[in-house]
């Protein structure tokens, strides 16, 4: 088992590459990894991470086998995990973690994290039983929707057992809950059964689709939400008597439940809300997903801070739906990873640093 230690959150920096908007713009890279090193330069400043993919030769299996595949293996012990994507909007989070279109798909984190799964099972499953379900919610001023309510396969009742409350066709009212144990469930969410691992391709295909619909008659929304695919893993395992000798034989002793789950959340664009005209609905979304943003920051540097831990200080997961649903999955025994995206382009400079000193926060 991990101590507290070593548990705290891993930070990872991913640069993409120039991408043709900005090369026709005539934008020059203006940020520099050190070789050999998890270290980047923009202007004066310097950061280190625990891992950083510049744009070139970038391979997203690397960053998976390094960031996430760790968190896939502690799913089978029973430790909670969450891969975090933050950074501005345009800047990679969405191709980083597969939660796009297709041509993402075989690259993404989530498909990768979902191929090592089955995997793994396919060479568990005569010693273990195993139970998968997926949801997938997107918080967008501080109310949950579903992505998954019009998914018709599978579907089981809710995450503790209550029928969901349908206010409307489509609109669940949804609600964060603890359970005595402090685990968070939500209530009035689609949990999604699934077998196979074309079934939770499906469900990812599926509210990624839905995401995008909801945001065609808003300036997309999308990039002003967070998206939360989360995968729950239950095991049974057989459990033997152990060999005592020769008349000691292999005996069923009962059951051993393990229960995880490994939220991959695409966060919201971390650009400063534009407050442009008297816009107020523009203003009030864009001060909700900076709570998101905010309380994010604020848990995961409380959660960092050996010092602060151990004097038991307050970790204000209280403060936004986001860290309230990820509660147990932040901290104590999960893994956390955050993948910080950036651009590598001169006019997104400002952004880019905005995005360092905040994941450098975290570390
Ligand atoms: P975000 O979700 O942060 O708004 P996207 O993931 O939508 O950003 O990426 C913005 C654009 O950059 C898209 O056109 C995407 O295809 C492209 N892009 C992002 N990351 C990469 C990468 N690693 N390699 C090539 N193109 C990329
Ligand atoms: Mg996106």
């Amino acid at each position: 088992m991990e101590t507290s230690e070593n548990c705290c959150v891993k930070v990872a920096l991913h640069i993409r590459p120039l991408i043709c908007d900005e090369s026709l713009q005539g934008c020059k890279e203006c940020v520099t990894v050190t070789t050999g090193k998890p270290q980047v330069q923009i202007g004066a400043h310097s950061f280190t991470f625990d891992h950083v993919y510049g744009s070139i030769g970038a391979s997203s299996s690397a960053m998976f086998d390094e960031c996430v595949a760790p968190l896939v293996d502690g799913l089978f012990q029973g430790y909670n995990a969450t891969v975090l994507a933050y950074g501005q909007t345009g800047s990679g989070k969405t191709y980083t973690m597969g939660t796009g279109s297709k041509d993402g798909f075989q690259k993404g984190l989530i498909p990768q994290a979902m191929n090592a799964l089955f995997n793994k099972i396919e060479t568990l499953k005569h010693q273990t039983e195993f139970h998968l379900h997926v949801s997938f919610i997107e918080i967008l001023k501080e109310e949950v929707r579903d992505l998954l309510d019009s998914v018709s396969v599978n579907k089981l009742e809710t995450a503790n057992g209550h029928a969901g409350k349908v206010t409307a066709p489509g609109r669940q009212l949804i609600q964060i809950r603890e359970t005595s144990n402090g685990a968070i469930t939500l209530a009035g969410t689609t949990e999604v059964s699934v077998s196979t691992l074309q079934e939770m391709a499906t469900c990812l295909d599926q509210g990624s689709l839905n995401r995008a619909t909801g945001s065609t008659n808003m300036n997309n929304q999308s990039s002003r939400s967070h998206a939360i695919f989360t995968i729950t893993l239950e095991q049974m395992r057989k459990i033997h008597s152990v060999f005592r000798g020769n008349d000691t034989l292999d005996e069923d002793m009962g059951e051993e439940y393990f229960c995880a789950k490994l939220h991959l959340v695409d966060l919201a664009g971390s650009e400063r809300a534009k407050r442009t005209g008297s816009d107020g609905l523009r203003l009030k979304e864009g001060i909700h997903i900076n709570r998101g943003l905010l309380a994010l920051g604020n848990v995961i540097s409380a959660l960092g801070d050996d010092k602060k831990r151990k004097e038991g200080a307050h970790v204000p997961y209280r403060d936004s739906k986001l860290t309230r649903l990820l509660q147990d999955s932040l901290g104590g025994n999960s893994k956390t990873v955050m993948i910080a995206c950036i651009s590598p382009a001169d006019i997104n400079a400002e952004e880019s640093l905005n995005t360092l000193k905040y994941a450098n926060r975290a570390r």
